[in-house]
């Protein structure tokens, strides 16, 4: 026993009706941003609450300590799903389903299944994307309480039971009386920062699982408004003569750097490091006609220049030979020299960090401190 997974199965066990409800978070993608989200929604609405997890407040804590808490807003990865059988939650959301950890899990199937035992007993609402089909497999195959609730969430305009997008607004046709006629417009687009497309859907999952609990419209806007995007997730670092920097340094897989690939056009793309036994194949396929320039580095990065070479051969690339401290200021000079005024550079590695950096941390503190030097230095 033990472990990451095996604390979750603790943390529930204990804690019979009675205790705080869990609203849960899963998906390859979005799950700390997300459950931050809700968290923040959910204080807004008045409830006491915290986002527990992966990050901050530990699971352990947050149920064995002192405070007492209305709900909690739990992030809960594939390993601690795999490890934690017993648990049942109120709501809970799959954001989105692709390739990650395999060689963890084994295959696609025993992933999906890991990710799907998150909706298992559910009492009020199961949440996916209706953009991304297997989620809403994991749903059908689900055994949940009577009474549990699909729940879609979409980019485009919902259709009953889902919430979705009108107009520049995030409106619910799920958690509304009369849901074939009626819609509840919840807040703008605009008010989710950053306003890319797959934080979009993040607010719309974290909105979801806020109305599941019963949470008025206005509690879901102050939520989104309020809400401000940890580091290194697609963060502006500066502005250096006309070209704008951006840290996605959380970017550590594929589809994680298609989402923020898909925000900006043209980029510099800086990207390389651990693979973790992934292909580049369609990201770059579907990237490619908004890349200026790349810059590869790490221990993986042919794998990503001979998927350039594939797909992209007109696509210039910078082959950064060297794994030491001073590589990242190499390709972010690198990246300047490639990039034209109203381009952006953008860090979404698509593999982990560790070969040669502590964690994504500090890939994206290297990144924002090579940039500081660039407008330092190359701006006048
Ligand atoms: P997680 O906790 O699942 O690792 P984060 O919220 O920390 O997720 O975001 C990780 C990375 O994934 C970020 O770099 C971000 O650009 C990207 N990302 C966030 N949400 C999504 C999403 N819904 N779909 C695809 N990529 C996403």
């Amino acid at each position: 026993g033990g472990g990451v997974g095996g604390d979750v199965e603790l943390a529930w066990r204990p804690w019979g009706p009675g205790a705080a409800p869990w609203l849960a978070v899963t998906g390859t993608n979005g799950k700390t941003t997300t459950v931050r989200m809700l968290a923040s929604i959910l204080e807004a609405a008045g409830l006491r609450t915290a986002a527990v997890g992966n990050i901050g407040v530990s699971l352990l804590d947050a149920v064995l300590g002192e405070r007492e808490y209305d709900v909690l807003a739990v992030e809960l990865s594939s390993y601690q799903l795999h490890w934690a059988p017993s648990v049942r939650v109120h709501s809970a959301a799959v954001l989105n389903l692709a390739p990650d950890h395999l060689d963890w899990h084994g295959s696609m199937e025993a992933y999906a299944a890991d990710k799907g035992r998150i909706y298992e007993g559910n009492r009020v609402a199961c949440v996916y994307n209706v953009a991304d089909k297997a989620t809403e497999d994991l749903v059908r195959e689900a055994d949940v309480e009577e009474g549990c609730r699909a729940i879609g969430f979409t980019l485009g305009t919902p259709g009953p039971s889902e919430l979705g997008v009108v107009e520049g607004l995030l409106v619910d046709r799920a958690f509304v009386e009369n849901r074939r006629e009626n819609a509840q417009e919840l807040a703008e687009v605009s008010d989710v920062r950053p306003p890319a497309p797959h934080n979009i859907a993040n607010a719309l999952a974290a909105a979801a699982l806020a109305r599941a609990f019963g949470v008025d419209a206005k509690a879901v806007r102050d939520g989104l408004k309020a809400f401000r995007p940890d580091p290194h997730r697609i963060e502006p670092v500066e502005e250096v003569g006309g070209v704008t920097y951006v840290d996605d340094s959380k970017a550590t897989n594929t589809h994680a750097a298609e989402a923020s690939l898909a925000a900006y056009e043209p980029i510099v793309w800086i990207a390389g490091g651990l693979a973790k036994g992934a292909t580049f194949d369609e990201l770059v396929q579907k990237s490619a006609k908004r890349l200026r320039g790349a810059v590869l580095i790490g221990a993986d990065r042919a794998l990503i220049r001979e998927a350039l070479a594939r797909h992209a051969p007109e696509v210039p690339v910078v082959d950064l030979d060297r794994t030491d401290t001073g590589a990242m200021s190499e390709a972010v000079r690198e990246a300047a020299r490639l990039a034209r005024p109203g381009d952006t550079v953008l860090l979404a590695p698509a593999c982990a960090s560790m070969d040669m950096f502590t964690n994504y941390n500090e890939r994206g503190d290297a990144f924002a401190d090579a940039v500081r030097a660039l407008a330092a230095t190359g701006d006048a």
